[in-house]
């Protein structure tokens, strides 16, 4: 669709990160409102209807209109960066990498990771955290007060949930089944790089300490001598690097997915209740690990 030069001057104003989505919006707009050229009108009348504010053509979008108007000025260092920033030019002040074992068909993953992110976005979301977390900041937003999270299919953890504020690997706890006679095979002791896993006179035994739970030996017993349990989720919070690196505390061993949103939405409660503004890791060592989880 064309635009005239002064609706153009508007869209270059617009930071470059959003400027296709703006570009897509003002025009499904125009189109509904049956105009062929797009002018300033055309961008004053999209703006008005992203910001909320009822049209008598057009339906509202759901999207925008339903997020409270922003102080901009906290976020004029944010701005820099198009990943605090959503598809239509939303604040989004945490991010969830997942690892790429099921896009790739890692012979390691256990649960693909993407399933638990989307989760626990949509946990933050319905939270209100970036809301809330711009309102409870005084001053400008700096990267380093944005949650940042990580899902890993397996605890290779590839996405590297030890140095995050909230991060998880998948788990796949195994056991000895004595129902089923070790044919001595040794499969499990070769695959094992943990060397956990001991074979001796038919007797198999799992040495608990060192076993990261992989689940790979029960995947390469050929008699069901080790068996997967359900699969599940560890769940570490408080990973940094920065100045002072620190790899993130152990806070719920064996998670179901319900728990592990339990532990997000107590770590939320703790970032957006706390009088100060100091980094998750203070937080946490002001509380204690062992305090939190009783919270779980
Ligand atoms: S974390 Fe595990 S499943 Fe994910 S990519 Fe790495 S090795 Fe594969
Ligand atoms: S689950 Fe993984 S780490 Fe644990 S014993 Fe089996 S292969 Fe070794
Ligand atoms: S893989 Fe299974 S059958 Fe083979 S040695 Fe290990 S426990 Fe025994």
């Amino acid at each position: 669709m064309e635009w005239d030069k002064s609706a153009s001057l508007l869209l270059e104003k617009v930071p470059p990160f959003v400027q296709k989505t703006v570009r897509e919006k003002v025009e499904t707009l125009a189109r509904e409102r049956g105009k062929t050229l797009i002018t300033e009108s055309e961008v004053m009348a999209a703006r008005e209807a992203f910001m909320g504010r009822p049209q008598h053509t057009a339906a509202p979008v759901q999207h925008a209109a339903a997020k409270k108007p922003v102080d901009n000025e906290k976020l004029s260092i944010l701005k820099k960066y198009a990943k605090y920033f959503d598809k239509d030019g939303n604040p989004v002040l945490y991010q969830v990498k997942p690892c790429r074992g099921a896009e790739v068909n890692c012979p390691f993953l256990i649960t693909d990771s993407g399933i638990l992110e989307d989760k626990l976005r949509k946990r933050l979301e319905e939270l209100h955290f970036t809301e809330k977390l711009i309102n409870k900041i005084e001053g400008q937003i700096l990267p380093h007060h944005t949650m940042k999270l990580a899902v890993s299919g397996c605890p290779n953890s590839c996405s590297m949930p030890q140095i995050k504020d909230f991060g998880v690997h998948a788990i796949e706890p195994v056991y000895v089944d004595s129902r089923s006679a070790c044919i001595e095979c040794m499969k499990c002791v070769e695959t094992c790089r943990e060397d956990a896993v001991t074979v001796k006179d038919g007797h198999v035994s799992i040495d608990k300490e060192k076993c990261v739970h992989c689940g790979l030996c029960a995947r390469v017993c050929p008699v069901g001598s080790i068996k997967a349990s359900e699969k599940k989720y560890r769940v570490m919070i408080g990973g940094k690097v920065g100045r002072h690196p620190r790899f993130a505390l152990d806070l719920v061993s064996q998670a179901d997915e319900s728990a592990a949103l339990k532990a997000l939405d107590v770590c939320v409660d703790m970032i957006l209740s706390s009088k100060t503004e100091h980094r998750f890791r203070t937080l946490i060592e002001q509380q204690g690990i062992e305090e939190i989880k009783k919270r779980i």
